[in-house]
């Protein structure tokens, strides 16, 4: 259960996540989307403590995030706590920022040998799985630059299964790849979805929103202006500026 209770998230004076409130269930789907600047990556920066609040809390998965409660007070964790929180959330990033000089393999198996001490076999037992998933066994031995952009988002979305995430956050995965790449990162991520993941998804696919998400969250400066299944948000938006923006989207 991912519970955001009223965060706030200034940059100087910008309020970028104002007094905003969303509650996560465990395996659901939600996509988020909004106008650029919205406060979409912000969000997401936040959840995994990329980026730190300026007041309110967040909750992943039954924990604060950044935070533990001690005797009724809460006290700030270390840097090794909350890199073992974030743990239990697999980023995906617009720019699929694998290591270049690192095979497809290596990639993957990086984070669980290095950070988690897994042994080298196993983790490419794994990673080899985990390929399968994605559709790249064929590209274990390749490097980064030697794919599409398709096939590196695939290779960071397997890379981020690597770590046995709890809860997968994607930041518009999908936007900059050509047209005719996205499809096959959005099944993929529509598979995942049916296998239970719990998943954040900024993304500005709405038949993707339709199709797979259990809710839609419209953002919009800075706050959270709709939440609802698909048809509540698509077809029976309750505010205007909803109606706005997904005219010119959509
Ligand atoms: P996009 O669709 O373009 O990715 P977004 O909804 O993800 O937009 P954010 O990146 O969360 O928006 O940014 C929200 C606001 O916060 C913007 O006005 C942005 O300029 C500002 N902002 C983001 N990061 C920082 C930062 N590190 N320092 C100062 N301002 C920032
Ligand atoms: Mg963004």
């Amino acid at each position: 259960r991912i519970t955001k209770s009223f965060p706030t998230k200034n940059f100087e004076r910008l309020v970028v996540l104002d007094d905003m409130s969303l509650n996560i269930k465990r395996g659901e789907v939600v996509c988020v989307i909004g106008p650029s600047g919205s406060g979409k990556s912000t969000m997401l920066r936040c959840i995994n403590r990329l980026e730190t609040l300026d007041s309110g809390e967040i909750r992943v998965l039954g924990e604060y995030v950044g935070y533990k409660e001690v005797n009724g007070s809460m006290e700030l964790l270390s840097e090794k706590a909350t890199a073992q929180q974030r743990q239990r959330l697999g980023m995906v990033f617009q720019q699929f920022n694998l290591f270049p000089h690192l095979t497809v393999l290596q990639n993957i198996i990086e984070a669980p040998t290095v950070v988690n001490g897994v042994h080298r076999k196993e983790a490419t037992k794994v990673a080899l799985e985990l390929l399968a998933k994605v559709g790249l066994t064929s590209k274990a031995d390749a490097y980064p630059g030697e794919l599409s952009g398709g096939q590196q988002q695939r290779v960071a979305i397997a890379r981020a299964l690597a770590m046995n995430p709890e809860v997968m956050l994607f930041d518009e995965p999908t936007s900059a790849l050509d047209p005719e790449l996205v499809g096959e990162v959005l099944r993929v991520m529509t598979d995942l979805a049916k296998a239970g993941m719990t998943m954040i998804v900024v993304t500005h696919e709405m038949q993707f929103a339709r199709e797979v998400a259990d809710r839609v969250v419209i953002m919009d400066k800075a706050k959270i202006i709709e939440d609802g299944t698909p048809e509540e948000v698509f077809e029976n938006p309750r505010s205007p500026r909803t109606r706005e923006f997904l005219a010119r989207v959509s």
